[in-house]
């Protein structure tokens, strides 16, 4: 039985004071929750939204990293860095990592290699664009990303991966995938997964849907049988977070 996940992507978004304040107004609302709860602040946040979480069970991670460990890379973050404070998961190929910041597959299957060779879990993002939907050719785009970023990774790490199937479409839009096509999608990397390694490791992989799901349809979202819980952006900003963590309760 695979446990909720809901997790809340900041983006670049909340100076570390913003973010205390905010924390500190949620923190117990999202501790009691029935589910794993993960905030991924800004790097600059990281410390002090960890220590205000740090007496919970809350998960505090990163929303990228690079894939060396030190040397010229100016403006990057390493692994070993983000571990030294205490923070051991990652997102991996974010939309707007791949779009804005041109991170192709083989640099997302790097960090990938690299997150789980530090023993981070890494949430990993796929989803087509509005013209793949329309093309009627997102399916076989997003398990080719699934394909490339899991190339190499070992059965016992394939697991440790959360995945999140987010449609860029639907990402800071307000035009939410319905459960169908949200429940289509991660039942089909579900098969990918599967195909890849076992009926066991595809059964206990963790799928999240992400683009623009708020208290209003988390629960229609979270309750489909391939959907394990939420990368959540927006809503993640807001006190709602604390009635998504918890929709599933009600
Ligand atoms: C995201 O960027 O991961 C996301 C899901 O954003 P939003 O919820 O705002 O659509």
């Amino acid at each position: 039985m695979r446990k909720l996940i809901v997790a809340a992507n900041w983006k670049m978004n909340k100076t570390p004071e913003e973010a205390g304040i905010f924390v500190e107004e949620i923190k117990s609302g999202i501790a009691d929750a029935n589910a794993d709860v993960y905030v991924f602040p800004p790097f600059l946040a990281l410390q002090t939204v960890s220590d205000v979480l740090k007496d919970t069970d809350v998960k505090v991670g990163a929303q990228n990293m690079y894939i060396e460990d030190k040397g010229a890379y100016t403006g990057e973050i390493s692994a070993d860095m983000l571990q030294s404070i205490g923070i051991n998961s990652v997102i991996i190929g974010h939309s707007e990592r791949r779009q804005i910041f041109k991170e192709s597959d083989e640099m997302v299957h790097a960090k990938l290699i690299k997150a789980l060779s530090k023993g981070m879990t890494p949430i990993l993002c796929c989803g087509e664009d509005l013209e793949t939907r329309e093309n009627n050719k997102f399916m076989d785009f997003i398990n080719s990303q699934i394909k490339s970023a899991f190339a190499d990774v070992s059965e016992s790490d394939a697991c440790k991966v959360i995945i999140a199937y987010e449609p860029v479409w639907a990402i800071g839009t307000g035009k939410v995938a319905t459960g169908e096509q949200a429940e289509q999608v991660c039942a089909s990397i579900r098969s990918t997964i599967e195909e890849m390694y076992s009926k066991e490791t595809a059964d206990n992989i963790h799928i999240l849907y992400g683009g623009s799901c708020n208290v209003g349809n988390a629960k229609e979202l979270f309750s489909m049988p391939d959907i394990d819980g939420g990368l959540i952006g927006g809503a993640g900003l807001k006190p709602e977070f604390v009635d998504i963590v918890h929709c599933k309760e009600k």
